[in-house]
């Protein structure tokens, strides 16, 4: 449900499991186990899980409507800073991304990128490269309208 929360959460560089292969109460057992905050827009969930997994958990309900509401109210509550480690993590895989040389990146990267983009990252358990393109400009001019108001 809140999965778009949780890509633009990797998106500000935070460490934040989510995914079809996860959900209910594994995601939450798992939340348990590694101390993680679960969020979760239906408060009445937790009723069907044992009482004993619930009482350990951090359960935040989430209560935005939309996405830029959600995100709001998360950095908000924790006080995340949402501009130092901006696109620092794989938002495929939420391994945080190594910084590569261009020559190690070059045989991967489209020419047209190749040619304007000094700057490459890779994750460590996906593979894929990143540069900060036009996308990630687009993305900080929304987050900061989001941000911001
Ligand atoms: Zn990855």
């Amino acid at each position: 449900m809140l999965q778009s929360l949780a890509t633009w959460l990797r998106a500000l560089g935070y460490d934040c499991l989510a995914g079809p292969e996860l959900f209910g109460r594994r995601l939450l057992e798992q939340a348990v186990a590694e101390e993680r905050v679960f969020l979760t827009r239906n408060a009445h969930l937790v009723n069907d899980w044992p009482r004993a997994l619930v009482e350990q958990a951090q359960i935040v309900c989430v209560g935005g409507g939309t996405l830029p509401e959600q995100l709001h109210e998360i950095v908000e509550r924790y006080s995340l800073d949402w501009q130092r480690f901006l696109f620092t993590r794989c938002l495929a895989c939420n391994e945080p991304l190594r910084v590569v040389n261009k020559l190690e990146a070059l045989p991967h990267l489209p020419p047209r990128v190749a040619a304007r983009e000094d700057s490459f990252w890779q994750c460590g358990r996906c593979g894929r490269y990143f540069w900060h393109g036009s996308h990630v400009q687009n993305s900080v001019t929304r987050l900061r309208r989001w941000m911001e108001r």
